[in-house]
């Protein structure tokens, strides 16, 4: 009797946790003639029926499945795509293949989790199993831990601590091989849905230079990995290409984080990698961390990390609704914010120096809760992911996981003056503005304004002020 492969977050025929265990765990009854490995993917009701037909991630989803299926075709398997409740989907097709086992990746989102944990139940009663494995990161829940074997809070402690972890366990970056053991796969045609069969449209992903699959992965990464060594330089200069663009691509796992890490590692062990391979390892192990912050406080998703922060007392009523639909359009009046809400809003990515101008605009400049702009970005960023949009929000709003204290509050003119000096990403995002000089371009009401563009919606040093009375209620004891 077989075994079922569900993919979920890992979109991918390669260096694969659980396609790897499952063929292994097959490799015994393909010697004896069964090939006894199917492969799923489920369009979960639950999350997409939420969605706005013309969700790109979707689509990325859609066409990242169909090489996923060539792929597995060539290694002699097939694809099964599903729509329906994952819940009642993988228990049907459990008992239809009549499987012992269904094989997954781990998820830690806590709906994943809850999720999961409904088809294990679903599963045990008719006599099968879940088994998942750890895939999507290097390490997980509480394979990082401080000296006390404590989960850690804050970043640096745990970035050593990770470091430390793999010196001791450099197996953690070996990968899961399929081929070798693909006799395992059960043989058949491919079962794909059409956008359309699911209630989704197409949304023309090239025209914003998204290539979804493994091809489109590998591709990003080929070409990345000759700036690499600029990229501690120039990966906060929004008009520049300093950043590898594979978020999505992590998201939906169509990369293998084991290659990525073991690619820079192996180049800075030839000293090809200079100090921008230390620092993009260093993104790759926040992605981690927030993981890891998920799994440990899933209480973050409604609420501070910090639970003194959920004393913060933010605008609320018409006018701060008005504020927020500003934020959101961006027409607040500061260049950088607005070019980079036109960037969110057009193509679905977002520089991460402007995600962090952006999110402390609306938190410390409007007085706005982080909760709404979470909810914003997971909505609009096609690389959404809950633990590390969360993890970045928080750290914005001063209640996650950072060192700094609350008081560091960015000014958006001189963050502009400082990352876009020339001006050349808000003129390419603000057609109004194109005409200002370097100069004016960062404040333009200090120059006489623009017609067709607005006047700040609020003074940033009057807005500081407020911010800093607003948060003194962290200080309160109890
Ligand atoms: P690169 O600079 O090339 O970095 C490589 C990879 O490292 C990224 O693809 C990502 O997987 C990881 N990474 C980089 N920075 C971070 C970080 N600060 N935290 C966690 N992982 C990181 N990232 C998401 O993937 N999804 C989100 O929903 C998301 N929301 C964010 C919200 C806010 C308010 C902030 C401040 C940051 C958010 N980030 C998010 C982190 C970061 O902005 C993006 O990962 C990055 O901009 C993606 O571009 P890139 O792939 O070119 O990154």
């Amino acid at each position: 009797r077989g075994i079922l492969v569900w993919f979920r977050r890992d979109l991918r025929a390669f260096d694969h946790a659980a396609l790897h265990h499952a063929l292994l765990a097959g490799a015994a009854s393909a010697r004896n003639g069964d090939s006894p490995v199917f492969c799923v993917f489920i369009f979960d009701r639950p999350i997409l029926d939420g969605l706005p037909r013309d969700d790109r991630r979707v689509a990325f989803i859609h066409a990242s499945l169909a090489e996923l299926a060539t792929e597995l075709e060539a290694l002699g398997g097939h694809l099964l795509v599903r729509h329906g409740d994952a819940r009642t989907e993988i228990p049907a097709l459990a008992d239809a293949l009549d499987v012992t086992a269904v094989y997954a990746n781990e998820d830690y989102d806590p709906a994943a989790i809850a999720r999961d944990g409904g088809v294990a139940d679903a599963l045990a009663a008719a006599g099968r199993s879940l088994r998942l494995f750890k895939d999507g990161v290097i390490f997980a829940k509480s394979e990082v831990l401080s000296q006390a074997g404590k989960p850690l809070g804050v970043f640096t402690p745990y970035r050593n601590a990770w470091r430390k972890r793999l010196e001791a366990q450099p197996d953690a970056l070996a990968p899961w091989p399929v081929d070798p053991h693909a006799a395992a796969f059960a043989p058949g045609r491919s079962q794909l849905l059409s956008l359309q069969d699911i209630g989704f449209d197409d949304t023309g992903l090239a025209d914003i230079g998204v290539t979804p699959g493994m091809s489109g992965g590998a591709a990003l990464f080929d070409a990345f990995l000759p700036r690499l060594a600029g990229y501690g330089t120039e990966r906060d200069y929004p008009a520049r290409d300093g950043t590898s663009h594979l978020s999505l691509h992590l998201r939906f796992g169509t990369v293998s984080i084991r290659h990525l890490v073991r690619t820079v590692l192996q180049l800075s062990a030839r000293g090809q990698a200079g100090e921008g391979g230390a620092t993009w390892l260093s993104e790759l192990v926040w992605r981690d961390f927030y993981q890891m912050i998920l799994f440990h406080n899933p209480h973050v998703v409604h609420a501070s990390f910090k639970p003194a922060y959920d004393r913060v007392a933010w605008e609320t009523g018409p006018a701060a609704d008005e504020l927020f639909a500003a934020w959101c359009e961006g027409r607040t009046g500061y260049p950088l914010v607005d070019a980079a809400m036109a960037q969110l809003n057009t193509t679905g990515f977002m520089h991460n120096r402007l995600r962090m101008v952006t999110a402390s605009f609306l938190c410390k400049d409007l007085g706005i809760d982080w909760r709404r702009g979470e909810a914003y970005f997971a909505l609009r960023l096609n690389d959404y992911e809950l633990a590390s949009n969360n993890g970045g929000w928080q750290w914005a709003a001063s209640s996650g996981c950072d060192a700094q204290p609350f008081f560091r509050i960015f000014n958006p003119v001189t963050q502009s003056e400082r990352f876009d000096k020339d001006g050349d990403f808000i003129r390419f995002h603000l057609p109004p503005l194109r005409e200002l000089s370097s100069k004016a371009i960062h404040a333009p009401w200090l120059h006489g304004g623009v017609d067709g563009y607005p006047a700040p919606i609020v003074d940033h040093a009057e807005a500081r002020q407020r911010t800093l009375e607003r948060f003194e209620v962290v200080k309160a004891r109890g």
